[in-house]
């Protein structure tokens, strides 16, 4: 048995982000358990590396202008360099309600003081992103410090910083329950290893965050969602300073790392099967095609199987981070749900969350719109299918 006094499940990059927030507030004996047998192997491994603060609801520019700020003077303050490279992000839009969409958004970016962002039409989408077949874009918008940053590096920036502040990491260890006292609290982590007295415990587990939040007994809206990546051979087609060029009506996007063009269309998963993580190779087909077509560079592009791959996404049902303690369980903190901009927003979120551990609420943001009573409150974030 060993003794903590928080108990972090997950050492994805929300579970190192918090972890070292923690110590960096002085909180030495953290313990972050994971049952990977390394770094990398959940969704932050699987993750482009796309950073953007064009969202439409204030909470998300937020979280995106402070994590943005951090990304800053990540190297400084980890060691780490997190690879950010204002390239931007392109959204095209192929009719007037597109448009529409995009102008709301900007509103609210302008509002939260993304005064960077801009509305833009076809001729200056046609300079940003010259490779891109213009025929039916009527407009889009474009922020010049969007763009990418390296999620590995983030991720292992935190994890090496915590490790030097005292922070123990436990790979190849699964949580299997909790134990409960008579007021709810969690006393006891149950692992496959050792069990952990722990004073505070933190569900980091990414798309498995339900199942972990199970184990309080507490119905936690978190579902995995298949994300699939095609990747060209290395190749010169784009440069590397292409910006995330995004169509809003089907959410068709690409960008170059690394020498490979990336190729991404949603799609709604595998039913039945919703932690399957394999690429289909006729989704792979048709993602090129799209590409080929909008994007008649690529046609001189060879897909390159063997590179493409697949993760899942930690989806909440209003599409916003899940962030503070469980209600029905006042020492289970949740930092969950982050719907595929977990990386992006990982050095905000646990910052914020060791504020709430800490002092009782988080202080740099007003993070109540990530509150997770929200859904049973009937309060959830406003989701327009389009950011
Ligand atoms: C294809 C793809 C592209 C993406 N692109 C971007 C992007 O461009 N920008 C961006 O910001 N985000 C992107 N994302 C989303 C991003 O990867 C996630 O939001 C983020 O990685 C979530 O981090 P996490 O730490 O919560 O999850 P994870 O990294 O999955 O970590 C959770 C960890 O919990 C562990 N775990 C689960 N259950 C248990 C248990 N019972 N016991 C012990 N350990 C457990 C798992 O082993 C795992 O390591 C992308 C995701 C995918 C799949």
């Amino acid at each position: 048995m060993t003794a903590a006094s928080v108990a972090v499940v997950g050492g994805g990059v929300m579970g190192a982000s918090l972890a070292y927030h923690l110590a960096v507030r002085g909180v030495r004996d953290v313990v972050v358990v994971d049952r990977s047998a390394g770094p990398g192997l959940g969704s932050t491994g699987a993750a482009t590396g796309g950073f953007r603060a064009q969202f439409d609801t204030p909470i998300n520019v937020r979280l995106s202008l402070l994590a943005r700020e951090k990304l800053r003077r990540f190297k400084e303050e980890t060691g780490s360099d997190p690879g950010y490279a204002p390239a931007g992000y392109l959204w095209l839009a192929q009719s007037e309600a597109e448009q529409d969409a995009l102008a709301r958004a900007h509103r609210i970016q302008q509002a939260e003081g993304l005064v960077e962002a801009v509305l833009i039409g076809p001729d200056e989408i046609g300079r940003l992103s010259p490779a891109v077949r213009l025929d039916g874009v009527v407009g889009g918008a474009f922020c010049p410090t969007d763009g990418f940053i390296r999620p590995r590096k983030v991720h292992e920036g935190y994890l090496a910083a915590a490790e030097r502040l005292g922070v123990r990491v436990d790979w190849g260890v699964e949580v299997t329950g909790f134990r409960r006292g008579a007021d709810g609290r969690i006393t006891d982590v149950e692992t496959s290893r050792a069990r952990i007295t722990a004073g505070a415990v933190v569900n980091a587990a990414g798309a498995w965050a339900a199942a972990v939040a199970a184990y309080a007994d507490i119905a936690l809206p978190v579902a995995p969602l298949r994300r699939q990546v095609a990747a060209t051979t290395v190749c010169d087609l784009l440069p590397e300073s292409t910006p995330m060029t995004i169509f809003v009506g089907d959410a068709f996007h690409f960008r170059v790392r690394d020498g490979r063009v990336l190729l991404l269309l949603p799609t709604p998963g595998i039913a039945g099967r919703p932690f399957d993580a394999t690429v289909d190779p006729e989704w792979v087909e048709a993602v090129a095609r799209v590409a080929r077509e909008r994007v008649p560079v690529l046609r001189r592009a060879s897909i390159d199987l063997t590179a493409c791959w697949a993760g899942l996404y930690e989806m909440s049902p209003d599409k916003h981070a899940i962030l503070g303690p469980a209600a029905g369980c006042p020492n289970l903190y949740l930092i969950n749900g982050s719907s595929g901009h977990g990386v992006m927003h990982a050095p905000a979120l646990g910052q914020l969350l060791a504020e709430i551990i800490l002092d009782g609420a988080a202080s740099t943001l007003d993070v109540s719109a990530l509150r997770p009573s929200r859904f049973e409150e009937g309060a959830p974030n406003p989701v327009s299918g389009v950011l």
